[in-house]
């Protein structure tokens, strides 16, 4: 799958790629990363002057995120371009902002799939809400109060809200 063929791309220069990756794929397990059918990754790979091999991917999918307040899943468009540079690990900067990724292991192959799954869980915001106007779950019985409204006394509110109510006056 997101795999590139390195002699290949030592020889030509630069390499496109595209990849579908399943949403039961075992590359999303253990992630919060949950997805309506496929990810489509497209991108170009490219060796650049000083050896190192320059990855840029776009990726596009249907993530699949439940809202903090009332649980509900909600549908997410994903649309992200990611820059991924591999090298020689020894070659990182001192203090330098250098996400150069070690160029490890297979001489003839090169796994995307690890970046991939990286960079997405630090693209993708994980405080999603249904809506602006999402009514939560009542902190008392847990209905949802989009749907239903319960009978529980707003007179012993949770103190825990109390600085959330304070803050939505405002
Ligand atoms: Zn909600
Ligand atoms: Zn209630």
């Amino acid at each position: 799958m997101l795999k590139l063929d390195l002699p290949r791309l030592e020889r030509d220069g630069s390499l496109s790629f595209e990849a579908s990756v399943p949403p039961d794929d075992p590359l999303w397990e253990g992630s919060d990363l949950r997805f309506e059918g496929d990810v489509l990754v497209r991108g170009q790979a490219s060796v650049s002057g000083s050896g190192e091999i320059v990855v840029r991917m776009r990726v596009e999918g249907l993530r699949i995120a439940e809202c903090r307040r009332c649980l509900a899943p909600v549908r997410e468009l994903l649309d992200e371009d990611f820059i991924v540079v591999y090298g020689d690990a020894g070659e990182v900067g001192d203090g330098e902002e250098s996400d150069i990724r070690p160029l490890a292991g297979d001489v003839l192959t090169l796994d995307l799939s690890e970046a991939l799954r990286e960079e997405l869980i630090l693209a993708t915001d994980r405080w999603v809400e249904c809506g602006a106007d999402c009514a939560g779950l009542c902190p008392i019985c847990g209905v949802n109060r989009n749907e239903e409204t319960c009978d529980c006394s707003p007179d012993e509110p949770d103190p825990r809200w109390d600085a959330l109510r304070a803050l939505q006056k405002e």
